[in-house]
């Protein structure tokens, strides 16, 4: 049963509970959820002062600061949508999303506002401007991560600290929301095509934060690492979302530096975190960081991309931390399937995936044929899911949204198989799949083997076009520090382990591969050409 029928409901409730307890915390910096109430009510109160209306969508284009949370809640004061935008995006993507979205309002960093608001801002509906500091909430100022900020009043927009002092003390008029308003336009990472944006509703948002509580089993006791972005449905739900229901303490650091990350673990002693796989390899190859460091995260998720088998045993040898696998989309608004805490994920004897878990609770997910018809445990087909926190729709595309929610469910354009037990794997995306020789080779499964060769950190493997073959498999590999191995060795480990139309006929061994901020993985950014 939701207990909350909105987001906002949510928020109001915690702070009524447990007005002191620490929202957030920021290098030495702390708000309690009071401030946090505060602050909202006056930043409402500045965008409706500046003609923002019910609906209307403002854009947050900041790293992880706690003014991201500060103007979530403002904007659901004020009866708008937030919109979401990854700070790592450049003048063309941020065009494409304000124009999309039809933002009103923005809040983004001061440096932002320089190297990229700016130019964008005419083509754009958007008429506030409110410019922020990353230096606001901390009090000591860190030369390593704050090196090139610079405090620079833009004419022509608001400072968030000084519109927030102005409107102090106000407060905004009630705003109600029904379950199916939109909350949050969170767009797909465009990993394979445009960025469409998701409609998370208040009820998608309620019941994925509630999920993430009870699958967890998270108190107030808890404290919540944020170092997935906050811009992504996953730090949106995962982080921000879940730490407002519990309520509990939610750790911010800029940005993700593992070097940062590994101090802030070792004094706030978060218990919970989700982070792409990225994250964990990052911890791992930290020097100088123990099993004791880690030993507080009680439940260490992983989701967004693929978890690698042979990364999840690696990190619970080095740090008795296992790594939970979480599967989920940005239009399931998190996860739709996740391992139960504690659980070991299994392994597919066969493909050696290991499994992203089982549907969360009042999901239902199945595996499909091209027909849409549902197929036996075992057979491999397209994950479909339906359930509270799927999205009604994307974002004035209904073409889209008719394609992908065909049946009153959602198909993922992921390719897996459900086991006799009702474990989930995730075998690909279904337009990566490699057509060799009229073979079906999915990149994953000779990624995850690369992987298990003890040179190697990380595989990214794509189809390049053949004379022979139509399309051959290629594969480009970082290997860990101070390890080496060849490419004609890495081939030869693929070869003595996989049928031979599947094992990699090139590798090259790069530098570092191309992600996204989440850890995705751009194989369309991988050159596509043999050698
Ligand atoms: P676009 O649709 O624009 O290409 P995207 O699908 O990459 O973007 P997201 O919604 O951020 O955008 O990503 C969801 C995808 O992430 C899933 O469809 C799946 O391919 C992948 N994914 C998520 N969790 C896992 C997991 N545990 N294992 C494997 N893949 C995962």
């Amino acid at each position: 049963e939701p207990e909350f029928t909105d987001a906002l409901s949510m928020f109001r409730a915690a702070v009524a509970r447990s007005p002191e307890t620490t929202a957030i915390s920021y290098f030495d910096g702390r708000l309690v959820l009071r401030e946090v109430d505060e602050l909202s009510d006056a930043l409402a109160c500045a965008l409706l002062a500046g003609g923002f209306e019910r609906g209307d969508r403002l854009a947050v284009y900041l790293q992880n600061v706690p003014q991201f949370v500060i103007a979530m809640v403002a904007t659901w004061k004020a009866g708008g949508v937030m919109v979401s935008i990854n700070p790592m995006s450049r003048q063309r993507e941020l065009r494409h999303l304000l124009v999309d979205s039809g933002a009103t309002a923005l809040v983004c960093l001061e440096d932002l506002y320089d190297e990229v608001v700016r130019e964008v801002l005419p083509t754009s509906g958007v008429r506030q401007v409110i410019t922020t500091s990353p230096l606001e909430y901390q009090t000591r100022n860190d030369p390593r991560l704050f090196a090139n900020v610079h405090r620079v009043r833009h004419p022509g927009t608001y400072d968030m600290a000084e519109l927030m002092d102005r409107h102090a003390s106000e407060h905004p008029p009630a705003v109600e929301f029904a379950p199916t308003d939109v909350a949050l336009l969170t767009y797909t990472s465009g990993t394979t095509g445009t960025p469409k944006g998701a409609m998370n509703t208040h009820g998608n948002v309620g019941f994925n934060a509630q999920t993430l509580r009870e699958w967890c089993r998270l108190t107030p006791d808890d404290v919540v690492l944020g170092v997935a972005p906050l811009s992504h449905v996953t730090g949106l739900i995962a982080h921000v979302a879940v730490s407002m229901l519990v309520p509990m303490e939610l750790v911010l650091t800029y940005r993700f530096d593992a070097t940062m990350v590994v101090e802030t673990i070792r004094e706030r002693r978060p218990t919970f975190t989700v982070a792409a796989l990225p994250v964990y390899i990052a911890l791992a190859n930290t020097p100088g960081v123990s099993a004791e460091d880690l030993e507080s995260l009680r439940a260490a998720y992983s989701g967004g991309a693929p978890v690698t088998p042979a990364w999840a045993s690696r990190f619970e040898e080095q740090f008795g931390v296992r790594i939970h696998t979480v599967y989920g989309l940005t239009e399931t608004t998190s996860p739709s399937h996740a391992v139960p805490l504690g659980a070991r994920p299994p392994v597919d004897p066969e493909s050696g995936a290991l499994s992203v878990g089982v549907p969360v609770p009042n999901t239902h997910s199945e595996i499909v044929d091209e027909q849409g018809q549902p197929m036996k445990a075992g057979e491999i087909g397209e994950i479909a899911i339906s359930g509270p926190q799927v999205v009604p729709g994307y974002w004035q595309k209904p073409e889209e949204t008719e394609h992908a929610m065909a049946g009153g469910r959602l198909l993922t354009g992921d390719v897996g198989f459900m086991d006799e037990n009702g474990w989930f794997y995730v075998v690909d995306r279904k337009k990566d799949m490699i057509n060799a020789s009229g073979f079906k080779v999915w990149p994953r499964e000779v990624e995850d083997v690369l992987c298990e060769h003890p040179a190697v950190n990380e595989a990214a493997v794509v189809g390049v076009p053949d004379e022979y073959r139509g399309e051959t498999v290629k594969a480009f590999v970082t290997l860990r520090q101070d390890a080496a191995a060849t490419e004609d060795e890495l081939i030869a480990h693929c070869k003595a382990r996989m049928s031979a139309y599947k094992y990699p006929r090139v590798v090259e061994i790069i530098d570092v591969l191309p992600k996204t901020a989440t850890g995705k993985l751009l194989r369309r950014e991988l050159p596509r050409t043999a050698r």
